[in-house]
This record gives C-alpha cells, sequence and structure tokens, in this order.
C-alpha cells in the first residue's frame, strides 16, 4: 500500500455493528478517492494506548463510538468547541502534530432536521425526552439554533437537572409526569432515550396533547420507523427518522480527513437503509 493512502478508522468497542465504514466507503468511491476507511475493536482498557499511538500510526483521524467518546475527550490535545461543551468526542483528527478532538452528533441532528422539516427551529420551544450521552448533543445543538425553551424529561430527574444546569438559560428539567403539560405547546419532540430500539421497550407516550404543527423526532434508527414515529404520523404530524443524523454528523469527518466535503444523498440513505434491513 502507498503510504500517502489516506487512512481513517472508527474505533468502539464492539465495533461490528458500526455503518461508518459503510457511509465512509460509499463517499470514498463515490470522489474516487484511495482512501481506506475500516473498523478497530479497541478495548477500554487498551483505549489510551490506541490514542497515544495514533501519532505514530498511518491514520489521519477516525471516528469514536461507544464506549470511548468520553475517554477520547478526556485525552486529547484539543477540543472543538461542540466536543468541549457536549463533553464527549466522536471526531478525531490532527492539526500541527495535535490530536483533536471534536463533536459532529449536535451538527448532525440539526442538518437532519434542515434536511427533512426545514423551519423546524421556528418554534423555538423543544421537549426532549432523555438526558444520556446523545441528549446533550442535542440540547447543545437546539441552544445553538436559539430554541427559546428546551425541557429534559427523563427518568431519573437527577440526570436531567444535570444536563438542563449545563445547558443553564434554556434548558428546564422534569419528570415523565410533567408530560402532558408540557407537550401542549411543543413545537420540536425529540426521543433520545435508547426506548423504541430493537430489543427495548417501546416508548409508549400520549401524543394526544401536542400541537398538529409539532415535528416529533426519534434519534433512533434500528428500527428506522420507531413505534413512537408511528403513533405521530397516525396522529398527522410531521416525523423526521433519526438515520439522517448518523449520516450527517459523517460529513465533517469525511472532509476532515479526505478533503472533500460529500453529501448526503437518497442513494447513500437507500444503501445504509438496505443494510440495516439486511441485518434487521
Ligand atoms: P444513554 O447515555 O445510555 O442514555 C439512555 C437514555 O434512555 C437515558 O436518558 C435513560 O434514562 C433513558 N432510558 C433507558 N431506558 C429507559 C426506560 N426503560 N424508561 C425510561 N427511560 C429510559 O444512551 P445514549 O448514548 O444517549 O443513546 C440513546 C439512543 O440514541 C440509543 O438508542 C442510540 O443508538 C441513539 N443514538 C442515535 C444517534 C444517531 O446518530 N441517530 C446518535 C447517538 C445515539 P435514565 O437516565 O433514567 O437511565
Amino acid at each position: 500500500m502507498a503510504e500517502e493512502t489516506p487512512r481513517a478508522f472508527v474505533c468502539g468497542h464492539p465495533v461490528a455493528h458500526s455503518r461508518s465504514p459503510l457511509i465512509h466507503g460509499y463517499w470514498l468511491q463515490e470522489h474516487g478517492i484511495a482512501g481506506i476507511y475500516e473498523r478497530r475493536d479497541v478495548a477500554p482498557e487498551a483505549f489510551e494506548t490506541f490514542l497515544r499511538g495514533l501519532a505514530r500510526s498511518p491514520y489521519v483521524g477516525g471516528n469514536v463510538t461507544i464506549p470511548h467518546k468520553e475517554s477520547a475527550h478526556l485525552l486529547v490535545d484539543r477540543r472543538d468547541e461542540a466536543a468541549e461543551i457536549i463533553g464527549a468526542v466522536n471526531t478525531l483528527w490532527f492539526e500541527d502534530g495535535s490530536l483533536c478532538g471534536g463533536n459532529t452528533d449536535a451538527y448532525g441532528f440539526a442538518a437532519n432536521l434542515d434536511s427533512a422539516a426545514p423551519c423546524w427551529a421556528e418554534g423555538s420551544v423543544a421537549t426532549v425526552l432523555g438526558a444520556g450521552g446523545a441528549a446533550r448533543a442535542v440540547v447543545h445543538a437546539l441552544r445553538e439554533r436559539g430554541m427559546r425553551e428546551i425541557r429534559i424529561v427523563n427518568r431519573t430527574l437527577a440526570r436531567a437537572e444535570e444536563l438542563a444546569y449545563r445547558f443553564a438559560g434554556p434548558a428546564s428539567a422534569h419528570g415523565w409526569d410533567a408530560l402532558p403539560e408540557l407537550l401542549a405547546d411543543t413545537a420540536l419532540l425529540v426521543n433520545t432515550t435508547s426506548l423504541g430500539m430493537d430489543g427495548a421497550a417501546a416508548l409508549v407516550l400520549d401524543l394526544a396533547p401536542l400541537p398538529s404543527s409539532a415535528v416529533v423526532t426519534d434519534i433512533v434508527y434500528v428500527p428506522l420507523e420507531t413505534p413512537f414515529l408511528v403513533k405521530a404520523k397516525q396522529r398527522g404530524l410531521r416525523t423526521v427518522d433519526g438515520l439522517g443524523m448518523l449520516l450527517h454528523q459523517a460529513v465533517p469527518g469525511f472532509e476532515r480527513w479526505f478533503g472533500v466535503r460529500p453529501e448526503v444523498t437518497p442513494r447513500l440513505r437507500a444503501l445504509v437503509v438496505a443494510d440495516l434491513e439486511a441485518t434487521a
């Protein structure tokens, strides 16, 4: 292999399920770039050594996924603003010899809504279900886009409170029992819990109080059409599935490593949907 072949990775544990190689492989081919993007299964106890060895490796950068996003945040030399605020890193690259970490999940979340439900941010009141790692990126995106109110609703109220404290200003914390009241003027409802994921319990929620203009989105994308989205559709609401977030979050990394800003197209989406269906 020629030394100058740009090479990137996704590292996680496990990592076999990651669709990132499919996405980046598609773009490499589409743009005729002789690059490589590969999976690296790195156990938590080996992650620091892996990261510290990157500068002497053939890699130009890569993605970081579960369970390494928080460790990467602590270990990189520099972080972008999103990573700093969210407290997790999902994209690595080098700048002047320093290992840099960024977080593109917030970008991916907003870009998906921009593409599938333009004007989504105009309603300016969002309700976010969940307060885990993904919720941090979602709340950051919502604050960046100027949402006036971001209500964080979580089973464990203390986690919602911690998140609301982190994003002080528009964010507030609530328990599930507050939902009927909160939904009444919600313009954007986001599920960031793992409920509804294949193998997990369903997200059971009465959507009747939502205004008919509300946009409902689920960041869970396995299955693509979660029971939560099915219910929202049945109510005639605009819905956005979570696959677009995954596709859009990959754009900035590809551009950094391979020098071309790729596009999220219906063809790419169809390719990943086919893969999800094949492995369902
Ligand atoms: P996480 O940090 O483990 O957080 C899980 C969240 O789900 C917590 O708020 C948790 O509430 C809640 N939850 C779990 N089981 C519940 C239950 N039985 N009842 C009520 N709430 C429950 O997970 P994460 O990293 O944020 O990921 C969440 C989901 O987002 C996953 O399905 C993941 O695949 C998906 N995701 C999608 C994308 C994308 O690109 N589309 C990106 C990132 C993540 P407690 O705090 O009370 O435990």
